[in-house]
């Protein structure tokens, strides 16, 4: 399968009266056509920067200050807002952890979707409003839910109301920035299960979580993020069952695994502070392995495919 977003040496900063924030620091990864990468981590290691910035909606004090990001072809870096916004939704189409604030809670289902499809597509309000009912059946839920307002849905049900305005211009590629967080378990899997169909029509899925074991069932491909850094790529199966980096081996032993009954061992320490990140590697004060040379920050090497950023491999 061929590339379709090919983010290179991505640096995206905040400035704050303490200095200098680098969230996503020097940071490269494609995502094929039709595949579905999982960005993992902390919170705060940068992984809803990393997906902001793919949408360009990273806000002041928060700037894009280095790096490409090549999607379909294109550099998004290069394009004007008004060109950028097409994108956004028509080619790009986004999901957060909390519906309520995307929604307009006074105004029914039917009659935001539509002015969304009206807004990208030329057709009458009637026909947009059919098109919304259908969308709302291919998210998995009834159709009349058109007529009802967000506050009268389940926290699922508005979640699968904004896949369904995400997905109404049939991007190429969806982002899910901690979709399924607010969500119990059950409502969660079927997000999921949802995520994973949307995947299997031919769209790409980019997923951003802080919970490894929901990256790990669905994902092709898992990258992992910490203060800033993508510290592993790779298959989704290498990475869970095999991780290389000590950070991704700490990250899944600290959490209920789903394949392995294994023993959950807590991550000692914090990440750091990423005004003033530790000297060389950022993972060096909590990690098991450090030598003289972490104190040198790691390169990021090759190993079976699979992209590792750490001295270990060198
Ligand atoms: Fe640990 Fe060194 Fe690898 Fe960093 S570079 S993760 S400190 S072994
Ligand atoms: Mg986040």
């Amino acid at each position: 399968k061929d590339t379709l977003l090919k983010i290179e040496n991505l640096v995206t900063q905040y400035s704050s009266r303490r200095g200098i924030l680098k969230a996503v620091d020097n940071v490269s990864l494609d995502v094929k056509r039709g595949e579905f990468v999982s960005i993992v981590g902390e919170s705060g290691c940068g992984k809803s920067t990393l997906a902001f910035s793919v949408m360009r909606l990273i806000l002041p004090p928060g700037k894009i200050v280095g790096g490409k990001i090549i999607f379909d072809g294109i550099d998004l870096l290069e394009l004007s807002e008004e060109e950028m916004r097409k994108v956004r939704g028509k080619d790009i189409g986004m999901i957060f952890q909390d519906p309520m604030t995307s929604l307009d809670p006074l105004e029914k289902i039917g009659e935001q979707i539509a002015e969304t499809i009206i807004e990208h597509e030329k057709m009458s309000k009637k026909e947009a409003l059919e098109k919304a009912s259908k969308l709302l059946e291919s998210v998995g839920l009834p159709g009349d839910r058109i007529d009802y307002y967000p506050h009268q849905l389940s926290g699922g049900q508005r979640q699968r109301i904004m896949i369904a305005l995400a997905v109404s211009m049939n991007p190429k590629l969806l982002i899910a920035d901690e979709p399924t967080t607010a969500l119990d378990v059950i409502v969660q899997e079927k997000i999921m299960d949802l995520l994973d169909e949307l995947k299997k029509q031919g769209r790409a899925i980019m997923l951003i979580t802080h919970d490894f074991s929901l990256a790990a069932t669905r994902s092709d491909r898992i990258a992992v993020m910490y203060a800033g850094w993508l510290v592993e790529y790779g298959n989704a199966r290498s990475v869970v069952d095999e991780p290389l980096h000590p950070y991704t081996r700490g990250l899944i032993e600290s959490v209920p695994d789903v394949w392995i009954d294994r023993e959950i061992k807590p991550m000692p320490g914090f990440p750091p502070d990423l005004v003033n990140p530790p000297e060389g590697c950022r993972f060096r004060p909590r990690c098991p392995h450090a030598m003289d040379k972490c104190s040198r920050e790691p390169p990021t090497v090759e190993v079976d495919g699979r992209k590792v950023k750490c001295w270990l491999y060198v």
